[in-house]
């Protein structure tokens, strides 16, 4: 179908009818098929895909099926298009939509909420109270994107203006795909209280969000900022992205260098990102009396906690969920700066046709993987037949 009258396209941008996109079949299982290419609504702009990164959630999604959510039930065999850290070029505008221009290159915000619960009216959008209903009679018009709504492993996607956020000339299509990862950490900080300069931050697991952990509370001024984990070269990455001390939580007890670091007090903060088993037992050992731990990961089973030391020592506890409250855009502001290097996490390319190339890469952490990022070799045709 072509795109409807009320919305705004340009001949420097031809838009297909249809598009190639990833389908996730059964668990495991995606297939390169043809679908339509959406056409943006009142609020919305469409996006053509120009690059993905792909998240350890996005393996989950494929593999397991949760987190996503579609039409209330598993992501199976649903004609479901996984993949959410995206970036790309507005190529067309939905009614009314001035925000945006034809042509503008922006990165994209997983979550758009309902806009109109109790959450979503917080800033919240990523805690929707409606989560998932995007569908017959519970269409509440919640978007997640690869989550609860098909995501970016395709060659266009429809946006709410909400989750757009401008990119730089200065940013390649790569290190505009971290932007998201980035946010996700500067909620985090957000969270925890924002005004990290001068106090001290253990990161623990150096993943993506990690590592960009360690990188958004430096360039917030947070000193000292430790990070832990288990693989020197990851370790090495964050000190170049600002970690002032890194601990190999092989080689030493990280709660014990983390009390002989501050003097036998222990930080102020702990972002952990690490998923392990004994992770928020440790954290509480590693900050000080009422200090505060933010969980950015997700262990799969239930793990016991250490309940009286947490409240013994009015430890509070935040769990994040994405990149809530427009913290991309602070963290977009920090990378546009060059406050800090995000690229040094990025370490392989694939073209979207070799995605379950990429996957594995990813998964399997062939050849040290950190962020593997797909591109779209069409997208990359028609810009240079544009110019
Ligand atoms: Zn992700
Ligand atoms: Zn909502």
């Amino acid at each position: 179908m072509p795109m409807p009258t009320s919305v705004k396209t340009s001949s420097d941008y031809p838009i297909p009818e249809t598009m190639q996109a990833w389908v996730l079949g059964d668990p495991g299982q995606l297939t390169l098929e043809d679908k339509p290419v959406p056409s943006p609504a009142r609020a919305e702009v469409l996006v053509r895909i120009d690059a993905v990164a792909i998240c350890a959630t996005d393996l989950e999604i494929i593999h397991h099926g949760p987190p996503a959510q579609i039409k209330g039930g598993q992501p199976f065999n649903k004609g479901f298009t996984p993949g959410h850290e995206y970036m790309g070029t507005v190529v067309a505008l939905g009614p009314g939509v001035d925000e945006y221009a034809i042509g503008e290159r922006v990165t994209v915000e997983i979550h758009a909420g309902c806009g109109q619960c109790k959450r979503c009216r917080q800033g919240m959008y990523t805690s929707c109270h409606n989560y998932g209903k995007n569908y017959g009679d519970v269409d509440k018009g919640h978007r997640a994107n690869g989550f609860t709504t098909d995501g970016g492993f395709c060659e266009y996607q429809v946006n709410n203006i909400n989750t757009l956020v401008h990119v730089d000339d200065t940013m390649s299509d790569e290190e505009a795909t971290l932007v998201v990862t980035a946010g996700t950490a500067m909620y985090g900080l957000t969270e925890l209280g924002g005004l990290v300069a001068g106090e001290s931050v253990v990161v623990t697991g150096p993943g993506p969000i990690g590592l960009l952990g360690v990188a958004v509370a430096k360039a917030l001024g947070a000193q000292p900022v430790i990070l832990t984990g288990t693989r020197d070269n990851r370790l090495e990455i964050g000190r170049k992205l600002g970690a002032d001390h890194v601990i190999n939580v092989r080689k030493e007890d990280p709660v014990e260098a983390v009390r002989r670091l501050t003097e036998g007090k222990g930080v102020d903060y702990v972002v952990e990102c690490s998923a392990a088993a004994n992770a928020v037992n440790e954290a509480a050992q590693m900050v000080n009396r009422g200090g505060k731990i933010c969980l950015a990961a997700f262990p799969h089973e239930a793990p016991p906690v250490d309940i009286a030391h947490l409240v013994r020592n009015n430890i509070y506890i935040y769990g994040i969920r994405g990149e809530g409250k427009t913290a991309t855009h602070r963290a977009e502001a920090f990378m546009r700066q060059k406050r800090f290097d995000a690229t040094l996490i990025h370490t392989h390319t694939f073209d979207m046709e070799d995605l379950p190339e990429a996957l594995r890469y990813a998964k399997d952490r062939v050849e040290d993987a950190i962020k593997v990022v797909v591109k779209n070799k069409h997208a990359q045709q028609q810009q240079v037949a544009a110019e």
